[in-house]
């Protein structure tokens, strides 16, 4: 009777072993597959802001006022967003780095000197990063005249450099921001494809360089002009070494640990005259 009782009593014991083995070992196989990925990755809505003026003369669908990019800052706060880079996009893609529990990225095109006065201090009181896209020979045209003014001026690679802890830097172009008989960056109609290719590789290059020889770090995602971009071109700048690309259409993206998701992101434009709780209640999708 007794030697049944101890019997029975290291069953159950063992039975309750066996159970936490199987229930930890679950948890090993949740926690390997949330890493690997075969979740559905981290949502990401992408923010585009041009320029940055007081002048509500100035505003339009690509300026918008100090006031309105601190309101969308505080908003996203409110909500709980915190700010993301392509550097951390590339931490979580190829090493494994985790992301924020809701993360944003905000995006400022084209590189305007008056992202420097208004929108640098905004987002750095905030602990707010961003980054910026540069068109390489608007940046080398300022840097050699020293010219500062907020309605036409870009940013100087002086400026770069103050900005680095707000702003990471990624390339838009060396002078391919043209919407003419080329469409950006794209090949023209007829236009021979070897040279078109050589063209776009050039053109890219002499950003890279600008930057490389300034020792800022060099850009690791070509910001599309207009958002204009081709498989042909997507070919080009992936062979170039560019791990990232950014576009304008209209969507959240979602970023798991494959590194194609990292192509054609898709980003929403910040125009004025729109509330700042119709703007994030659309580019946030929630
Ligand atoms: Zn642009």
């Amino acid at each position: 009777m007794r030697l049944g009782f101890r019997h029975t009593a290291m069953q159950a014991v063992c039975t309750v072993l066996v159970l936490c083995c199987a229930i930890s070992l679950l948890r090993i196989n949740e926690a390997q597959t949330v890493f690997g990925e075969d979740s559905d990755g981290v949502r990401l809505p992408i923010l585009m802001y041009h320029s940055i003026l007081k002048d509500t003369a100035r505003q339009g669908k690509y300026v918008v006022s100090p006031a309105v990019l601190a309101a969308d800052l505080d908003a996203l706060q409110k909500r709980g967003y915190e700010t993301v880079t392509v550097s951390d996009l590339l931490a979580y893609v190829n090493d494994g780095k985790p992301l924020p529990e809701k993360p944003v990225m905000l995006t400022f095109d084209d590189g305007y000197f008056n992202n420097y006065v208004y929108a640098y201090p905004l987002l750095r009181e905030r602990g707010m990063r961003a980054v910026v896209s540069i068109i390489g020979s608007q940046t080398a045209l300022f840097t050699e005249n020293g010219e500062e003014n907020a309605y036409w001026s870009h940013v100087t690679l002086e400026h770069l450099h103050t900005m680095c802890d707000v702003f990471e830097v990624q390339n838009h172009s060396w002078s391919l921001h043209e919407y003419g008989e080329r469409r950006g960056c794209l090949r023209m109609r007829g236009e021979d494809e070897k040279r078109y290719e050589s063209l776009l590789r050039e053109d890219t290059d002499q950003t890279q360089q600008l930057l490389a020889e300034a020792g800022l770090p060099i850009p690791q995602c070509y910001t599309y002009p207009f958002g204009a971009c081709s498989a042909e071109s997507e070919r080009v700048l992936k062979e170039m070494g560019f791990l990232c690309t950014l576009g304008c259409e209209e969507r959240v993206n979602t970023v798991t640990r494959q590194p194609d998701c990292l192509y054609q992101m898709g980003r929403f434009n910040r125009a004025a005259g729109e509330s700042t709780e119709n703007y994030l209640g659309r580019a946030l999708g929630e």
